[in-house]
């Protein structure tokens, strides 16, 4: 049942987002050329401005809720460049994530969202069918301390990188490792607009991983999800003992050993990895051990790098403006020379390839094959 749309209705759901939707209001829209989308588009209408704006204006009831209003709140990867370009590192996909929970609610929402949250759980459980053949070995073992999430992603689309990354933790951990592979972290509910299903969901994650030592990620989305989004949902993650694979791997860089010969590729930083958990260096330091070179970098590298398309639902609500993305990022991966891409996120390595690239390399495929052990 959908909630009737009435001017001067404050969105109960954008309430905790009012400072970062007015700060965006009366801005001069100094984050205006950051936004992957709005540039992919050539398009005004969604500059992280213009789509805070109306929904803070929406808010006020200065705006009618418009499924074309709406529709712009899903032109949003999710990339976070626009914090980095914000003097006040305002929360933009957030936000609008917020916005989109309330078009989902007041029946505004474009039917490509609601497409993702209606086949969300038929997907979740193919994943976690998918999960459970891959790793029906592990998930069964009692006593492990150590945890290991490969996500959707990796369980249905990158079988390969899911089993590598799964390769790689046993041999660097020092203790058993479990697979949890059976389940969904809910971040495409919570980016399709389902906040309260990205909660339950996240908070099924957290209690199946509470007891172990630590818990490694293969997809930086999940992990960013759990560690970062679901605070924000009155969730307590256990965030200390949650890492990614490339920080496991840096911490046991002592066990890793280099190709037979040197290689030259560039990395392409995760948004949510990078941007969104602050992890930066560790997949450089240890690429560099196995590849036997300092990484290649993009002009735009670290927390300015630009995304590949692949979050926030885009190549589900919007696989044109998604797939732009991933050719501009190609474009400067040319611009630099051309070559071969590394990346840490099994996302972002499908999108980069589906759009052209065929010298994508997997991170997590590198590191089983250099891990000391698995040779
Ligand atoms: S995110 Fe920051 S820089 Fe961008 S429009 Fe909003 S207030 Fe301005
Ligand atoms: S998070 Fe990324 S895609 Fe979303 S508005 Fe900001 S720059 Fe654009």
């Amino acid at each position: 049942m959908y909630r009737a749309v009435r001017m001067a209705d404050n969105l109960p759901l954008l309430e905790p987002f009012t400072k970062q939707h007015t700060y965006c209001t009366y801005c001069p829209k100094m984050c205006r050329f950051s936004c992957p989308v709005s540039v992919a588009q050539s398009s005004e209408t969604t500059t992280p401005w213009a789509k805070m704006t109306s929904a803070h204006h929406v808010n006020d009831g200065n705006l009618d809720m418009s499924e074309t209003v709406a529709a712009s709140w899903y032109g949003c990867s999710g990339c976070l460049r626009c914090r980095t370009h914000c003097t006040h590192r305002n929360e933009v996909a957030a936000t609008l994530y917020a916005a989109r929970a309330e078009a989902v609610q007041l029946g505004r929402a474009p039917k490509q969202a609601i497409n993702v949250l209606q086949e969300h759980e038929r997907r979740a459980q193919n994943a976690a069918r998918a999960g459970s053949r891959l790793f029906a070995e592990s998930t069964t073992e009692t006593g492990a301390e150590v945890m290991y999430f490969p996500g959707c992603t990796a369980n249905v689309l990158c079988a390969d990188d899911a089993v590598a990354g799964w390769r790689a933790t046993q041999a660097l951990a020092d203790a058993p490792v479990r697979a949890v592979a059976d389940r969904c972290c809910g971040l495409p509910l919570l980016e399709a607009g389902d906040p309260e299903g990205f909660r339950s969901a996240a908070a099924e994650v957290l209690s199946a991983i509470s007891e172990a030592s630590l818990v490694v990620f293969l997809d930086p989305g999940c992990l960013h999800a759990l560690k970062v989004g679901s605070v924000r949902h009155d969730l307590t993650p256990p965030a200390d003992r949650m890492i990614h694979l490339s920080e496991l791997a840096a911490r046991h860089i002592d066990r890793i050993e280099p190709l037979p010969k040197p290689i030259t590729a560039r990395y392409h930083d995760p948004c949510r990895l990078g941007r969104g958990l602050g992890v930066y260096e560790a997949p450089r330091r240890v690429l560099a051990k196995i590849l036997g070179n300092e990484v290649e970098e993009f002009h735009q590298n670290r927390d300015d790098s630009i995304c590949a398309g692949a979050g926030g639902q885009l190549p589900r609500t919007d696989p044109e403006t998604a797939a732009a993305i991933a050719k501009d990022r190609l474009a400067q991966h040319a611009w630099v020379g051309g070559g071969t891409i590394v990346t840490a996120c099994p996302g972002s390595a499908r999108q980069l390839s589906e759009n052209g690239s065929d010298t994508v390399l997997s991170f997590a495929s590198l590191l089983a094959e250099s891990c000391r052990g698995n040779r």
